[in-house]
């Protein structure tokens, strides 16, 4: 979740292709495999149960080399999106492709995704950053999760460990899992740490963008001196005891370094980028990935264009000043409670972020990876989109459906399959592993 909560719709048509004849041959294939699994639900399962599981060596049809090929025999694991703001307010049927936004079933299926962390994001400004308010809107958020996979059991398997993911994977489904964005719904008690991991939630990042009394972000003033008192690393601790990971997108530099000099288990980033591609403070300094690489963890490389495109955060601020009045008219006309008015605020932004802001390239994405892995090799980054909680994508990755683009971009800068696989989610597979270890 980003600063505004916003939902993209995108509606760009798509962006100049470097090669178009790769891309067109990719696309039909998409198409095909598309056309394939919706008609016969059966054989999309005996044949995803197939990728999963399969090697190189397989007299599977597919081709070995094919980057869709690829994409969809590796485990896709998405570190964050914000669509479950809008089971809660928006009621949107998952089960169904929709019109708008970034995420649903049928497109999660169409892009090869496995499985996808649902953010339990309390924004503070209209919930609290504590109390009883911020606590029950993270539980109908959970809540929200939980009733996706009963209610779609045949699409949807509510997952807590590596183990749950690569059996769901396998058996053709999309593991849902929950991770917690700011730790408002904490409410200053070790005790709730535990009561949200009973929960089923398996990360937590200490503040968004709104600093704790215990943790300080890198969205507001009092962050940049602010770290974890006695309290925040009493969390961490809890976390590590529990096998609860450590999520540092959002936190303060003080506060990272604090984490990463307490937690005793690997510490990761569900989405953030580089500082030194792109300087603003939600993004990682060298040191930083180093030092987080250090503990075992991975980086999870956001797709918001604002954290990937350099000079795109001082493009945006001025359209935010050019139509402040746009989105305070959408808000004040907007007849529903404090969550619908934000909803429409959003609306705005995203539509005049299309019109007004440069489209941005899945190779973006790509160059943070490469840094991350010139810094510190293959084993410590991943994904973690955003979707669902940014005003703006990549104009060739628009939704989880064009997740395949990711790779074949990856595959076209030399990395093997083995790599590509580390990157979509072998490399999170492993440090949930590791942190699941009593
Ligand atoms: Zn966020």
């Amino acid at each position: 979740m980003n600063l505004h909560l916003n939902k993209n719709i995108n509606k760009r048509d798509f962006p100049r292709l470097r090669n178009s004849s790769r891309w067109t041959a990719l696309g039909l294939t998409i198409t095909a495999l598309v056309c394939f699994t919706s008609n016969c639900r059966h054989a999309g399962q005996t044949e995803n149960r197939e990728r999963k599981t399969m090697n190189n060596t397989s007299e599977n049809t597919i081709a070995a080399n094919d980057p869709l090929a690829i994409h969809r025999r590796a485990i896709v694991v998405d570190m964050h999106a914000d669509t479950t703001q809008r089971l809660v307010d928006e009621k949107v049927d998952l089960s169904q492709r929709l019109a708008d936004g970034h995420l649903d079933a049928v497109r999660a299926k169409e892009g090869g995704l496995d499985a996808q962390f649902f953010s339990i994001w309390v924004e503070p400004e209209l919930f609290g950053g504590g109390g009883a308010r911020a606590m029950k809107r993270a539980d109908v958020q959970i809540e929200a999760v939980r009733n996706l996979a009963a209610k779609h059991p045949e699409t949807w398997e509510l997952a807590t460990t590596a183990a749950d993911v690569r059996r769901i994977a396998a058996a053709g489904k999309i593991a849902a899992l929950m991770g917690m964005e700011g730790g408002y719904a904490i409410d200053e008690k070790i005790e709730n740490v535990d009561r949200y991991y009973q929960m089923g939630v398996r990360y937590l990042s200490p503040a968004w963008s709104v600093s704790t009394s215990w943790a300080g972000s890198s969205g507001d003033e009092i962050g940049k001196t602010r770290g974890l008192n006695d309290f925040g690393k009493q969390v961490i601790r809890e976390m590590n005891r529990l096998g609860m990971m450590v999520d540092v997108s959002h936190l303060s530099d003080p506060a990272f370094w604090d984490i990463v000099n307490t937690s005793t288990r690997p510490v990761i980033a569900t989405h953030s980028g580089c500082r030194a591609i792109t300087d603003v403070p939600r993004n990682l300094t060298d040191d930083m990935i180093v030092a987080l690489a250090k503990t075992g963890g991975v980086v999870n490389v956001i797709f918001y264009p604002e954290h990937i495109e350099p000079g795109y955060s001082e493009k945006k601020r001025k359209v935010d000043a050019e139509i402040a009045t746009l989105v305070q008219r959408a808000s004040d006309e907007e007849k529903g409670d404090v969550a619908h008015k934000k909803l429409a605020r959003d609306r705005v932004r995203r539509e005049e972020f299309l019109k007004r802001l440069p489209p941005v390239s899945v190779a973006r994405i790509a160059d943070h990876i490469d840094h991350i892995v010139k810094l510190v090799g293959i084993d410590h980054v991943g994904i973690g989109s955003d979707f669902d909680g940014i005003q703006a994508v990549p104009a060739d990755l628009k939704s989880v459906a064009d997740l395949p683009h990711l790779t074949a971009e990856l595959l076209r800068r030399g990395y093997s399959e083995s790599d590509v696989d580390k990157i979509l989610g072998g490399n999170m597979l492993r440090v949930m592993e590791e942190v699941e270890k009593k």
